[in-house]
């Protein structure tokens, strides 16, 4: 695959910039000045030489050549070849470099790609940008570590790489956000982009003159955006991130919390220059972490003694594992089920402002190869860690409000929460599926208190509450609406199939032992049963149930009603 130390055009802040390595020997595709200060950074151990392909003479391509010679001359000894895709290009080139002093000729080699003895040039592909650069400009097929791979340049046509592109390719093509006639724009050839990626092309997007813009336009497709090499990340695109998040909290109406955690870890990942971030929670009740925040599967849910999220919650300290298969503490079956490869992980565990642990922040896969830092790492992640952690406490009170502690079951904020969101449109007049509820209440509870303790009623109010939750089917919700009462909600269900579920959850009751301290006790359930009212409020439709209950309750307790008393005529 080819990195990228910048994506973007003349137009944007970091001017486009590829490289790959082919054993020892670094190929740069093209070099403008901003690559040429980025190479000047990178850990340039184990490479021998330096080969820059060009494709084309703008500015924005070869400004850092000059430069790149000069450095690698007189620091790393390291020599550089460039290669033109063709005569003139090779004598442009050579007109450039000659008039520039501090670039001497003996210094670098020059050649033209057909001429070398390259094992990655596969082809030179003639293309068309700016006349000016008519029949100067080019596009590459190369071969990178076995992988078929298409470099457009820049180029107003997909045409003449057509032919070169089959499956299994990697092609990187320039795109621009706006319809320019020397660029490619986006909207043109996203049709045909999205064929190739239906036929297992891999399509990254490279030269862009708007980021944001390309990004969107991307959103739901499998094309992608030239992959950044770790040194690659920008302040703005990290302000970008964090301008979302802003924007998204401050429009947060939905009580959730996923979008933010999903950002969060983005920045995380795009600060570090990880391949994979996530961020779990620590549910204390359940002895559960849980994430559901990209991973490239679904929600996973592991035990909070297990793995090295476990480790370093735990042990309150930054786990890293550059080794991960020889770690004992990696729990290598996410791997092995969806076939991704870890070499590298980093957990920095994330406390709440009483400096309690409550999640964990995960990093997968480090991009520059080299392994995470747990100094360095820690201290850039420092800060979305820390907002995970406010984000999460904060996921957690609202939680909290919504359950009631002894039951676990939702409360009657919760109920109030779930209807908003979930069953509100059932009270709409247009809407032509039923929604039934039903309230229950033990018969003769204060007894059981009076008899046998505060403790032995807890127990059995836990135990009718586990009866209830355990009768709930799909879509369906139990709630404890205050003391020993409870609703269900039933979305998509009639009266009549309401009341048989209640009958059904009564006779589960009757027979059912509830511990009580110690010992086994006998109780009985009332049922007001009733099928919400379209145009009705919520609490005119619970009063409904309530009058329902209540005559159960006068008219001998365990029993179902789900019809109103008729009134005397
Ligand atoms: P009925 O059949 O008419 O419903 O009679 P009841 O005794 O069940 O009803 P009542 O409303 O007289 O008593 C309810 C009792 O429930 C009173 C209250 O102290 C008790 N209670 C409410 N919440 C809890 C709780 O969380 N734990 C315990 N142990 N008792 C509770
Ligand atoms: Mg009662
Ligand atoms: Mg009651």
């Amino acid at each position: 695959m080819i990195k990228f130390l910048g994506r973007g055009s003349a137009f944007a802040d970091e001017n486009n910039s590829a490289f790959f390595t082919c054993g020892n020997k670094l190929v740069l595709v093209d070099c403008p000045m901003s690559s040429f200060t980025r190479i000047k950074k990178m850990d340039l151990t184990g490479i021998e030489t330096v080969d820059i392909l060009i494709t084309h003479t703008h500015a924005d391509h070869i400004s850092g050549i000059a430069m790149l010679i000069d450095l690698l001359f007189f620091t790393t000894k390291i020599r550089v070849t460039v290669v033109a895709p063709c005569e003139e290009v090779k004598q442009d080139m050579i007109y450039n470099l000659t008039r520039l002093d501090g670039c001497e000729s003996g210094w670098y080699d020059i050649t033209v790609a057909p001429d070398y003895d390259a094992p990655y040039i596969k082809a030179v592909i003639p293309t068309h940008h700016t006349e000016q650069l008519e029949g100067k400009c080019f596009g590459y097929n190369l071969d990178v570590d076995g992988t078929n791979v298409v470099y457009t340049g820049d180029t107003y046509t997909l045409d003449p790489y057509e032919p070169y592109i089959t499956e299994g390719t990697e092609l990187y093509v320039e795109a621009s956000s706006v319809a320019v006639p020397v660029h490619l724009y986006i909207d043109d050839i996203l049709p045909r982009l999205n064929e190739l990626t239906d036929k297992n092309v891999k399509v990254y997007l490279m030269h862009l003159d708007n980021e944001k813009v390309i990004r969107e336009k991307i959103r739901d497709t499998k094309i992608e955006l030239a992959p950044l090499c770790a040194e690659s990340v920008t302040p703005d695109m990290i302000y970008d991130i964090t301008d979302e998040l802003y924007k998204t909290t401050c429009n947060n109406t939905e009580n959730d919390h996923t979008a933010i955690f999903g950002y969060l870890t983005a920045l995380g990942k795009a600060i570090i220059g990880a391949d994979r971030a996530s961020f779990w929670k620590w549910d204390k009740r359940r002895h559960e972490l849980w994430t559901t925040a990209a991973t490239g599967v679904d929600r996973i849910v592991i035990p909070d003694t297990t793995g090295l999220v476990g480790k370093a919650i735990t042990n309150k300290t930054v786990v890293v594992t550059n080794d991960p298969y020889n770690d004992p503490d990696f729990n290598s079956s996410v791997d092995k089920k969806t076939g991704y490869v870890t070499r590298s992980v980093m957990v920095l565990p994330v406390a709440d402002v009483n400096g309690e642990f409550i999640g964990a922040f995960q990093l997968i896969n480090k991009l520059d190869g080299k392994g995470f830092d747990i100094e360095e790492d820690s201290r850039k992640l420092s800060l979305p860690a820390l907002i995970c952690g406010l984000a999460l406490e904060s996921d957690t009170f609202l939680d909290d409000s919504h359950h009631d502690r002894l039951t676990k079951l939702k409360n009657r904020i919760g109920f109030y929460h779930d209807f908003s969101k979930k069953y509100i449109k059932y009270l709409e007049e247009g809407c032509d599926k039923p929604l039934s509820m039903f309230i229950c209440d033990i018969d003769k509870f204060k007894l059981v208190n009076d008899t046998y303790g505060h403790n032995a009623g807890d127990q059995v109010l836990e135990h009718a509450a586990k009866l209830l939750q355990d009768s709930c089917e799909e879509g369906e919700n139990a709630y404890r609406w205050g003391g020993e009462e409870f609703i269900i909600l039933m979305p998509d269900t009639d009266l009549k199939q309401a009341a048989a579920k209640a009958e059904k959850l009564r006779q589960t009751i009757e027979a059912s032992e509830f511990p009580a301290d110690g010992i086994f006790i006998k109780k009985t359930m009332s049922f007001g049963v009733h099928e919400f009212v379209k145009g009705k409020s919520i609490e005119d439709n619970v009063s409904i149930a309530d009058g329902r209950l209540y005559t159960a309750k006068e008219t001998g307790r365990n029993k179902v009603v789900s019809e109103d008393v008729k009134e005397p005529s």
